[in-house]
């Protein structure tokens, strides 16, 4: 018989057949992407929050039953906090995350790094504490240790009050009843074939399924080939496209125009109806209306579970390099830039660069200002020296992305205005394929092993010129659209 544990039993909770894949396909999963960066994420608070306990006891056993034994010679003493305290109970292991010591019984808490308590933690919990009291276990509470977002980090590897541990021992009782039957059910689908059900919502959530692939490979191919217009590329058009769907129209260069209400659904399907491009005299006139100096401008960020430099939060977006394009004047153009040596907190060096850099007079050209104007904001709240230089950027900030979105349409876009789609229809020369860092995502990844202190010189250095290369690309990419748009409708 197949061994159970907490995970596989949850696994089992969002689909049958995911558990069933994961025992005898395992050559099928593939991990990738946000949910190896979510698993790296807990690992990480994981380790933090043993930190916090500095006088407890792992319990790291090489085998199962060494552990287990290790778990009951640790109880014994019920005066220390206890890491992986592992139990089995009918055939089902947990290990829990933190055993806490409480007037001769135990707390017990799953460290999360999600910033609340979410309602499969219950579940996850529910299992752990079956399984933790039917093994003799006395415990007290039962909680999740999650991240405390108004946690500000004072440095020197203090992070006492970076969890916040939540008391859900009654929301859990109710759960914890139906935990035989998630098993006995969990173990009738490992006997059995594989489960027949179709792809849905279980493939998404609580979490990515890593079997989407073999499930459903049409849903993994989201990119429609080049000859191809689904209804889907009406931009907010959700509804309509599913109304669209069961009357049986699959080309939105088959739908008929009475059908489409929306101005910007009726240009994205002239544009791709009649496979031409649009683009209206007002984009020119907003651009010209901005006259010299102009600095376009972008920003990089980074966020952390747990914060590394003091004054910062969990999740907060830490800017950490910018590209500036400076057009002086017409046909005059410089690029300069900046990235964190990666030494420190790059805040205050990130600010001031920026401060010189744009000096106190010109438009600040962005593609979606909300981004940059909210990095700017929150560096004025932490540096308030810099503020009212900072408070003037943001004034004089003109945004890119909605005189695109109002003004040009291309078929290539397929109804989106990112500056990744806009881009190759006007400078193709310039696409992001082929970049070592080519989306906001990979730049994050990059500076993370920029940080990392096992990362040789010579790697950091490739991340470096990768992560200014992408950066450059992007303010490059707005003086592109900037041009095009007054250009193609100078009078
Ligand atoms: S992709 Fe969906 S249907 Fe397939 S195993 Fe995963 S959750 Fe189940």
């Amino acid at each position: 018989m197949v061994g159970l544990s907490k995970s596989r039993i949850i696994v089992h909770r969002q689909c049958p057949k995911r558990l069933w894949l994961q025992i005898n396909r395992p050559d099928l999963l593939q991990v990738e992407g946000p949910t190896e960066a979510r698993m790296a994420a807990g690992t990480n608070v994981g380790e933090v929050a043993r930190s916090i306990y500095p006088d407890g006891v792992l319990i790291d056993g090489d085998s199962l039953r060494q552990a287990m034994e290790a778990t009951q010679d640790a109880l014994k003493s019920r005066s220390s906090p206890i890491f992986e305290a592992t139990f089995q109970h009918q055939g089902v292991l947990v290990r829990a995350d933190l055993l806490l010591p409480d007037a001769g019984q135990y707390r017990m808490a799953e460290v999360k790094s999600s910033t609340g308590v979410k309602d499969y933690h219950q579940a996850d919990a529910a299992v752990q504490t079956w399984v933790a009291r039917g093994s003799g276990l006395d415990l007290s509470r039962v909680e999740i240790a999650h991240i405390n977002r108004s946690f500000v980090y004072q440095g020197g590897n203090d992070y006492r009050g970076l969890l916040h541990h939540a008391d859900i021992t009654e929301q859990i009782r109710p759960l914890e009843q139906q935990v035989p039957d998630w098993i006995a059910a969990a173990r009738a689908t490992l006997a059995g074939n594989e489960p027949n059900l179709a792809p849905g919502d279980q493939c998404h959530s609580p979490f990515e399924c890593p079997f989407i692939t073999y499930c459903s490979p049409q849903a993994v191919a989201l990119t429609p080939a080049e000859d191809q217009f689904p209804i889907e590329i009406l931009p907010y058009g959700g509804a309509l496209a599913a109304s669209l769907r069961s009357e049986g129209f699959v080309d939105l260069r088959d739908v008929p125009e009475a059908r489409l209400s929306k101005p910007m659904h009726v240009r994205v399907w002239r544009a791709t109806k009649h496979d031409t491009p649009e683009l209206a005299p007002l984009a020119g006139e907003h651009v010209r209306a901005l006259g010299y100096p102009r600095y376009y401008i972008d920003f990089e960020t980074m966020q952390f579970v747990v914060p590394i430099w003091a004054g910062t939060s969990p999740y907060d977006q830490v800017p950490f390099q910018w590209s500036c394009h400076i057009e002086a004047s017409k046909g005059s153009m410089t690029h300069t830039a900046f990235l964190a040596d990666g030494s420190g907190d790059p805040r205050r060096p990130f600010a001031e660069s920026l401060i010189s850099t744009v000096g106190n007079a010109g438009a600040v050209i962005v593609y979606n200002a909300a981004f940059e104007r909210t990095r700017l904001r929150e560096l004025a709240e932490s540096l308030p020296d810099l503020a009212p230089a900072l408070n003037n950027i943001i004034e004089r900030m003109f945004d890119l992305l909605p005189v695109a979105r109002e003004n040009y349409d291309h078929p290539d876009m397929r109804g989106s205005w990112s500056i990744k789609a806009v881009l190759p229809t006007i400078a193709p020369e310039l696409a992001y394929d082929g970049l070592e860092v080519g989306n906001g995502g990979m730049a994050q990844e990059a500076f993370a092993e920029v940080l990392h202190a096992d990362t040789p010189h010579h790697r950091r250095d490739q991340l470096r010129n990768a992560l200014l290369i992408y950066c450059e690309r992007d303010t490059l990419a707005m003086v592109k659209i900037a041009h095009y748009f007054e250009n193609a409708t100078a009078a």
